[in-house]
């Protein structure tokens, strides 16, 4: 850490990240690999916030459709796809079973005219090289097979199964940042300040923990 504040108080960096999110460490780790010096600047641990609170799906939008935000659904789709290519190590399948309790007819068209309007959407998520990583599209399953699989599921009337979504961290991210080359410093804040010369803007760091 001594080490990166005195970098940080030394050198001019091209690109300056604060907060140590999901946001923030991709950014830096995507930034660090196109050959940008980045630094990076976390008021209190990465990942604390929001990004530690979520569910740490890497999905394709399928609760967007509800919404009818088609355009939302295919841009979820095409991160999910890109994730795959370029981070095979930080996302992995996860089936879903979806249990249906008491759902009339209405529901289950409903629901079914919506996975396959999913599948659809998600047309080229098996464009990959490693067949490892395909992605089935959506299935019905009758009670029996679904508590034959989940047997505390048992009651259940119906079931959707394999939906299939990939789950990551942000911990493996701001560690493979800090291997590209961004310098990193977490338990800094950092406060705006005007200035800078025509092309550089600056930002005062404030560390309190070190
Ligand atoms: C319940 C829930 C479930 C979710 N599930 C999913 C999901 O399954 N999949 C998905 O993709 N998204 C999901 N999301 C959305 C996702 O969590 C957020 O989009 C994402 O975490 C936002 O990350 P962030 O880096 O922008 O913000 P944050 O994680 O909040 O990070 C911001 C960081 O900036 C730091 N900071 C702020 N000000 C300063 C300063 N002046 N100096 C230094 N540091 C500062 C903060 O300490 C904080 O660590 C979910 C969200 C919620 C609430």
């Amino acid at each position: 850490m001594q080490r990166a504040l005195s970098r940080l108080s030394r050198e001019t960096f091209d690109l300056l990240i604060i907060g140590g999110g999901a946001t923030g460490c991709f950014t830096a780790r995507d930034a660090a690999m196109r050959g940008l010096s980045v630094a990076l600047i976390e008021a209190r641990d990465f990942a604390c916030a929001t990004s530690a609170h979520n569910s740490k799906l890497a999905h394709g939008g399928l609760r967007y459709l509800r919404n009818f935000e088609l355009s939302l659904v295919r841009e979820s789709l095409r991160e999910r796809l890109r994730l795959m290519r370029i981070a095979p190590h930080l996302v992995r399948p996860l089936p879903f079973l979806l249990p249906l309790y008491g759902a009339g007819f209405g529901e289950r068209a409903k629901l079914a005219a919506g996975l396959s309007l999913y599948d659809l959407l998600s047309f080229d998520r098996n464009r990959l090289d490693d067949p490892g990583q395909h992605l089935p599209g959506h299935r019905w399953l009758n009670v029996r097979d679904a508590v034959a699989r989940e047997p505390v599921l048992e009651g259940a009337e119906g079931l959707v199964d394999e939906q299939p979504r990939r789950a990551g961290g942000t911990d493996p991210v701001s560690n493979e940042s800090a291997a590209v080359g961004a310098t990193y410093l977490a338990h800094a804040g950092t406060f705006s300040e005007p200035g800078g010369t025509d092309d550089t803007h600056g930002c005062r760091a404030v560390a309190w923990r070190h």
